[in-house]
């Protein structure tokens, strides 16, 4: 095996030419700036769930060993969690918005959109 590619410190990721990449990581991820260092994952809620619906049970390095009804649980939890956490973001976007309506109503501007704000909150 080649230096670099037992060098942890160095990004590794696979050249076209079959070496390892021999730059160093962006700090705070473990790939270079070539090779999606600067990725920061899924950011907006239709890419989380993109993201999610294309998980695969025990995918993950580490779960070989554990039976298909393991890696199906372990899947189903993540996505459980997945779940509630973008409806914790879904919610939190429709407050927003409804506080939003609700200073330009207070303030006199008009409704971007044509629903009446809520009466109760
Ligand atoms: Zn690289």
């Amino acid at each position: 095996m080649k230096r670099s590619s037992m060098d942890s410190r160095l990004c590794g990721a696979r050249c076209r030419d079959g070496s390892s990449c021999t730059r160093f990581p962006v700090a705070g991820s473990r790939r270079c700036r070539q090779h999606g260092g600067l990725n920061t994952g899924p950011v907006t809620i239709e890419g989380k769930l993109k993201c999610s619906r294309s998980l695969i049970p025990g995918r993950k390095v580490g779960t070989k060993l554990r039976t298909p009804e393991q890696r199906e649980a372990i899947a189903a939890a993540k996505l459980q969690r997945r779940v509630a956490w973008m409806e914790r973001q879904i919610r939190k976007q429709v407050r927003a918005m409804e506080w939003e309506r609700r200073q330009r109503v207070a303030n006199g501007f008009p409704l971007i959109d044509k629903t009446e704000p809520d009466k109760e909150n």
